[in-house]
Order: structure tokens, then C-alpha cells, then sequence
């Protein structure tokens, strides 16, 4: 593992042999939790679940992050890369639909050790905050299927409001714009490859969702938009007040418009009765295998 780690865009140069980086990792995967998860797009979750494997650590730190105790590295445990390669073992034999990677992109190298391990002969899933760079994505490429990057912010002022992140859209752009070029798979309702763009409304920022939807609309590729209204407040959100209260009817029905104003037939919207805290992965119960 680096000495130097220069893996995500944040750069922090993290000797992880010996100490974590500023994403909370290690050179070891931690994983909170690993299961079948129903509360994907239908396409993802289909019958069965999706095989979602929890990792530890973020990179980009939303402060209202829905998984706040496993983006702070709050929870989890260490596996070795043969023991991930197991995991996606045992979870196609317990009827995954796939292998849904969330939030897994400061672990690329050992990814790859993983699945030279075990190949899932399921579609694998690239569950991202979309704030990583491209040279990683490549390298990973081969073994994925089917892309699920969120695009969170579009105005440089948000996205350092809420992450400390400026550069968040000049380095998102570019990894969702790689992502979306993968060709749509969709059959009997699953999605076996392909790419599903989700962005979150979120309070007060229905402008800066039409900004994001506007510049995907350029990209003239068969991707899926997914509209979420399912935000939530949780996190470390006290210095934010604006964030304490779920979007309202009005703000999603205004970005909503907007999408099906554009034509794009490609898209996933939410009913607002999906803002709850039960869609939210508990870390702490036993519903699947815990760490
Ligand atoms: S992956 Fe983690 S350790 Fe590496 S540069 Fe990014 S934040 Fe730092």
C-alpha cells in the first residue's frame, strides 16, 4: 500500500502502512457491514437484493452524510483481500442480484487483489460519490458492470460548504462523464450494465440540482438519471440550519419539472415518502452480517 497515498483527488499523502489518510483508511479494507439491501433503483435491487458491501471511510465527507459513523471510521473491521473475495462469494450464493460496492474508492488497489481472488459471475456495482480520479476509475474499470455515481454538487460555494471540497464538480464531472459512456444492459427489469446518475435535492439548493441536471443532459448517453428526495438530516449538520429539515414537495416538484420538462426519457424519480430514517442502513442492529 502507498507510503504516499495520492489515490483520491484529496491527496493527502498518507503513509498507510502506518497511519490512516484523511479518508479514515488504512492499507487494510474495514468493512461495517455487508448484506442484501432492498432500497436500491428497482433495477438494482430487482428481487433478491443487492449483495451491498458497506465499506469504512470517505474521502469527501458530507456533513450530513446518512452514514455518518462509517464515513468517519467510526465502525467497521478489517478484512484481508481473500476474505472480500469470499464475501462476494457468500453473498451470490445467498441470491445477490449483484455485487454493490458502496463507497469504495480508497480501497482500489486491494479491490483489485480482491477480484483477481474471485470474479463475481454477477454484475458488479460502483457505488460512489463520484470524487475520485479518473486513473483509479480505469484501473478498476474492467470490473465493473454497472456504475452508480451520485452527483452531488454543481456550484464550487456548496460543495466547499458542505464537504470543504471546492473542486468537487471539476473532478465529479469528469468521472461521471467516464462512467456514463458504459453501454445499458436492461433486461426483464435488471440492470446488468449500464449507468444510473443520482443526485440528492437537497434544502435550499433546487437551483444548483437543475444546474447539475442541465450539464448531464449534454452528455448525450443512454445513462439513467435518478432524482432523489429522500434526504434526511443527520450527520454533524448543528453549524447548518439549513439543513435541518427534509426538502419540501415544492423543491423536488420544481427539480422534478425540470427533468421531465427536458424530454429525457432515462430516469428514475422518488416519492418523497422515501425521506425516512428506515432506508437508512442501521450499523448497529442485526439484520445482516456486522462487523
Ligand atoms: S485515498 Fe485516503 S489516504 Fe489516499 S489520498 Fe485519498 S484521502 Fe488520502
Amino acid at each position: 500500500m502507498a507510503q504516499n497515498c495520492r489515490l483520491c483527488p484529496v491527496n493527502c499523502g498518507a503513509d498507510r502502512q502506518n497511519a490512516r489518510g484523511l479518508c479514515g483508511a488504512g492499507d487494510k479494507i474495514q468493512i461495517a457491514k455487508y448484506g442484501l439491501h432492498p432500497y436500491e433503483e428497482p433495477c438494482i435491487s430487482c428481487q433478491n437484493g443487492s449483495g451491498t458491501v458497506f465499506f469504512t471511510g470517505c474521502a469527501l465527507r458530507c456533513v450530513f452524510c446518512q452514514n455518518f459513523e462509517l464515513s468517519r471510521g467510526k465502525t467497521g473491521k478489517e478484512v484481508s483481500e481473500r476474505q472480500l473475495a469470499a464475501i462476494f462469494q457468500e453473498l451470490e450464493e445467498r441470491g445477490a442480484e449483484n455485487i454493490n460496492l458502496v463507497t469504495a474508492a480508497h480501497y482500489v488497489p486491494q479491490l483489485l487483489g480482491a477480484f483477481r481472488l474471485y470474479r463475481p459471475k454477477i454484475p458488479v456495482v460502483w457505488n460512489t460519490h463520484s470524487y475520485e480520479k479518473l486513473e483509479a476509475l480505469k484501473t478498476l474499470d474492467r470490473y465493473i458492470d454497472v456504475y452508480l455515481p451520485d452527483l452531488k454538487y454543481f456550484s464550487p460555494k456548496i460543495s466547499e460548504r458542505y464537504t470543504g471540497r471546492a473542486d468537487y464538480f471539476d473532478v465529479a464531472s469528469r468521472a461521471v462523464a467516464f462512467m456514463a459512456q458504459r453501454t445499458c444492459d436492461m433486461r426483464g427489469g435488471k440492470l446488468y450494465a449500464g449507468c444510473i446518475v443520482r443526485h440528492l435535492v437537497l434544502p435550499l439548493c433546487v437551483n444548483d440540482s437543475i444546474a447539475l441536471m442541465k450539464w448531464f443532459l449534454t452528455l448525450q448517453t443512454d445513462a439513467y438519471f435518478s432524482l432523489m428526495g429522500q434526504y434526511t438530516p443527520c450527520g454533524d449538520i448543528s453549524a447548518f440550519p439549513e439543513l435541518s429539515r427534509r426538502i419540501t414537495p415544492r423543491e423536488y416538484k420544481k427539480a422534478e419539472d425540470f427533468l421531465l420538462a427536458s424530454g429525457y426519457e432515462h430516469i428514475f424519480l422518488q416519492a418523497l415518502g422515501a425521506a425516512d430514517e428506515q432506508f437508512i442502513p442501521d450499523f448497529s442492529e442485526g439484520t445482516d452480517t456486522l462487523f
